[in-house]
């Protein structure tokens, strides 16, 4: 079958590389790529966020599945118009993808099917925020609604400090996002992913992975879109995982299908351990990066047999065949991330590296000429390895970062450390 991913970072690569070891794949495109996907894919150059281009596109070159790799194009309809084109898809509708692009929609959900969650109060007005602030104090956590990359949340350690974030958040730093705050009860414990396909009845878990937020070794620095992951997340015990299937996967399911919307596709669920039990954090519509990374290398060619059955609507009948093993991921940022960085300086060593099952450079933003690979981006590489223990696919993707030359970027020493 002709396959079209949606996405151009190392998501997209993690997916390109693994659907296209499975042999039912012939033809890969990928929309835009990069020049790492451009390896084992064609890249091709459409507006993604726009729904009619991508239908287009795929009638022309007789695209037979569709996978949706980031969430804007999610937000923006892109999966309704391809699916309303008779296109076999993978990703929510925009409405079901509300899980993530909406914090008060899933506290919504949550209080409507019982998940447990954190407390929290909504707030479009900055007098009552404040008011709020005062009565409960803090810690608290004080969130944008709407989608704000991944900047549009504060855990505020003091009361001042979130007074300034729901003063900066409603005085319109994020525009219509945050239009509205939600305030939050601070959980403590341990934040652990778990990843769930549905088709909008049956669930399959297909992984657990843990990553690193901070930029610097030691959990230390400026939050990132994240630094490195590794699965499976040893805190989301056997145990742990089957109380939030019981009490936050299946009832979500259950109650956006009885809303008319819904949900297909993966179900990120961002959970915090504590106290011997889980608590939703947050829903993402969409694998994490990096953490898809390591959960396609993990899954290899099956995750194309599983994201079909799941937008088939098969997956009552789909299995999951785990090797028991870890992967781990190691992402090389340009020098100055997340802050200004400098794009265009000289990657060598790449080609010096072992590429197969077991060991996998994919790339996040990179850029080539043909012979040479520049950095194109803030995450740049992401050096993803596994093997039968936590620690032997730590050093064999450390091995392999010490083997890249490149002076214009950074990567953590620690990843896995909680784990390890
Ligand atoms: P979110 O975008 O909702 O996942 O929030 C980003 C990060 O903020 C999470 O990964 C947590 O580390 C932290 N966070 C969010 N909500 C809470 C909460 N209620 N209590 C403690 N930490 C939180």
């Amino acid at each position: 079958m002709n396959i079209l991913i949606l996405g151009g970072g190392g998501r997209e690569h993690a997916l390109a590389w693994a659907v296209k070891q499975n042999p039912k794949c012939d033809r890969l495109i990928v929309a835009p790529g990069n020049a790492g996907i451009a390896m084992v894919a064609e890249c091709a150059d459409i507006d993604i966020l726009d729904g009619a281009s991508v239908v287009t596109f795929c009638e022309e070159n007789a695209v037979d599945f569709v996978i949706v790799g980031p969430e804007a194009p999610l937000a923006a309809g892109v999966a309704d118009a391809t699916r309303a084109a008779g296109l076999l898809t993978f990703g929510p509708s925009a409405a079901a993808a509300q899980l993530e692009a909406s914090k008060a929609f899933t506290k919504a959900i949550c209080d409507a099917c019982g998940a447990p969650t954190a407390g929290y109060a909504r707030f479009a007005d900055a007098a009552a925020a404040r008011a709020h602030i005062t009565a409960q104090g803090a810690p608290i956590v004080i969130k944008a609604d709407g989608l704000a990359a991944g900047k549009g949340v504060v855990v505020a350690m003091t009361a001042p400090e979130a007074m300034a974030a729901v003063d900066d958040m409603l005085g319109g730093r994020f525009g219509k996002a945050g239009a509205e705050v939600v305030i939050e009860e601070f959980m403590a414990g341990e934040e652990a992913s778990f990843f769930i396909l549905t088709d909008g009845t049956n669930a399959l878990p297909i992984g657990t992975a843990q990553d690193h937020k901070r930029a610097f070794d030691g959990d230390n620095g400026p939050n990132t879109g994240g630094m490195g992951a590794y699965s499976p997340a040893p805190v989301l015990t056997e145990a742990i995982q089957a109380q939030v299937m019981a009490q936050i996967i299946l009832p979500t399911i259950a109650e956006m299908a009885r809303r008319g919307t819904p949900y297909q596709g993966v179900l990120y669920a961002g959970l915090m351990i504590g106290d011997g039990r889980a608590r939703l954090v947050e829903y993402n519509a969409r694998f994490g990066d990096p953490e898809c990374q390591v959960l396609m290398m993990r899954l290899g060619a099956q995750a194309l047999d599983l994201m079909l059955a799941c937008a088939e609507g098969r997956l009552d009948n789909a299995r999951v065949t785990w090797a028991d093993d870890h992967a781990l991921t190691v992402v090389m940022a340009a020098r100055g991330y997340p802050g200004d960085y400098a794009k265009g300086s000289v990657i060598g060593g790449l080609d010096r590296l072992p590429e197969d099952s077991r060991r996998m450079v994919f790339h996040a933003g990179t850029r080539t000429d043909g012979a040479k690979v520049t950095a194109n981006g803030g995450r740049v590489l992401n050096i993803t390895a596994r093997g039968d223990t936590l620690a032997i696919a730590r050093d064999a993707a450390y091995a392999m970062v010490d083997a890249i030359d490149w002076p214009g970027g950074f990567c953590r020493r620690d990843i896995g450390w909680r784990a390890l």
